[in-house]
């Protein structure tokens, strides 16, 4: 018998308005080009004729709004069309938003109408809003905005690594195979993958990113009238709910956008009651949006991780080094031991403070850990520091006092190959590299 048609070269014709939603096989890389018709992927234009490489394991939909050809060419896990889409409701909000900023653009500069849209997007995990976010900054870097992207989703994120908050304008349309460029992003280092383990922590660092967005749109009339799009956490329970509000709170988000979940919209709808200058928006989730396990998450922090450190190329080693670890200073942010609440004196705070900086040793311990390397001069600055990158610990020989073949990539490319700081920091965040 004929093996199936996956392997083969093949076309897809789409109406208008309609998309074709491909994940990409486990093992194969897929490649796709646009025939006839316009079409995007996520927000993003593709351009005729070009063939686009995508790696394993990544899910995608083409869109067109006019109607399109698009040839396939490798093995996908399934790939097909689909007519129902919220595509039109997720346009409607960016032609509101496009108002919004030429109005913030049009108005003096010193005052508050000079403040564009602050759109934070928020739903349970696998509702779609990283798409939607990468969406919005597309179409609006399209029509010439540079908005800002903030990602504070330490599980997920499209930033950098997994276990940080990040912001970086977005320029140009997010091309649909690279992601977010990695040029000039502002990255604080919270070092786990769960908010759990130190929502204090959290929240400190969330503040510190708005407190620096804050003064960098202070000083600069167009990206403010850009103004933001704001990513968040699946988790909308308990604490992950609080984490929520107090990020619409920092950022000062005059647009939330609520997506597939009637609760959690009702919910927030009706604690910022108080704001009427809040807009809350209820919108449906696609169809399309493709649900991950726990094992599935797994994978895609190791693939940040792996993508991060070599690139999407694969290159083997760029950036290998040694460190004499007498240099080095490593801390570990809040924990040590907890005493009960019950056991302090009346009026006393407990001893763990979610701020605290524990020094750590260096030692076999570290292996396989993820650190970021702090642009802090001193260590009383390291929680209010941005990072400059991460090393990821490959061999550590204690006689010698080394840590050998870490690999350091330098959000900072100026940095490249050598640690812009000396101090480090390491939180729970490892990788195995495989
Ligand atoms: P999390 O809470 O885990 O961060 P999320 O709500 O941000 O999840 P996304 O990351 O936007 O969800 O989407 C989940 C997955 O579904 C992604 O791999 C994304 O590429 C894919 N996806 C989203 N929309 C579509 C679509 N229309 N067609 C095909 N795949 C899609």
């Amino acid at each position: 018998a004929v093996p199936s048609v996956a392997t083969a070269l093949r076309q897809v014709k789409l109406d208008k308005e309609s998309e074709l939603r491909v994940e990409v096989g486990p093992d194969t890389p897929l490649r796709l080009r646009l025939l006839t018709g316009s079409a995007e992927i996520f927000g993003t234009e593709i351009a005729p004729e070009i063939w686009l490489n995508f790696p394993p394991r990544l899910n995608f939909a083409v869109f067109t709004w006019y109607g399109a050809t698009i040839e396939i060419d490798g093995s996908t896990e399934t790939d097909y069309t689909a007519d129902e889409t919220p595509m039109i409701s997720y346009v409607n909000v960016h032609a509101v938003l496009e108002g919004r900023r030429n109005r913030a653009k049009a108005s003096s500069s010193d005052s508050d109408s000079s403040q564009g849209p602050r759109v934070i997007v928020v739903g349970p995990t696998d509702s779609g809003k990283s798409t939607l976010s990468r969406m919005l900054l597309s179409w609006s870097a399209k029509q010439g905005w540079k908005p800002t992207f903030v990602d504070l989703d330490i599980g997920q994120g499209s930033i950098t690594i997994p276990g940080c908050i990040a912001a970086t304008p977005v320029e140009m349309p997010i091309d649909p195979v690279e992601g977010i460029p990695l040029e000039m992003p502002l990255v604080y280092f919270y070092g786990h993958t769960t908010p759990s383990v130190n929502a204090d922590l959290y929240k400190v660092l969330v503040k510190e990113l708005a407190h620096t967005l804050e003064g960098q749109f202070a000083g600069n009339a167009e990206s403010r009238a850009a103004g933001m799009v704001i990513n968040t956490m699946g988790w909308i329970e308990g604490v992950g709910y609080k984490l929520l509000l107090h990020a619409i709170d920092t950022f000062n988000a005059n647009v939330v956008l609520v997506l597939g979940q009637e609760k959690l919209y009702s919910m927030i709808k009706n604690v910022l009651k108080k704001k009427p200058n809040v807009d809350v928006v209820k919108l449906q989730k696609s169809g399309g949006v493709v649900s991950r396990n726990t094992r599935v998450r797994q994978k895609a922090r190791s693939y940040r991780i792996r993508k991060y450190f070599y690139g999407l190329s694969n290159d083997p080693s760029p950036h290998s080094n040694i460190a004499n670890f007498s240099d080095l200073v490593v801390y570990r942010v809040g924990g040590g031991p907890q005493a009960p609440r019950s056991a302090l004196p009346i009026g006393a705070k407990p001893a763990a403070d979610p701020t605290r900086l524990v020094s750590v040793n260096i030692n076999r311990g570290l292996l396989h850990s993820v650190l970021a390397v702090s642009f802090a001069k001193e260590p009383d600055q390291i929680i209010s520091s941005n990072v400059a990158g991460f090393i990821y610990i490959t061999d550590i020989d204690i006689q010698r006092f080394e840590i050998s073949n870490f690999r350091l990539i330098a959000v900072y490319q100026k940095h490249k190959g050598q640690l812009p700081g000396k101090f480090l920091i390491v939180g729970t965040l490892t990788w195995i590299e495989t």
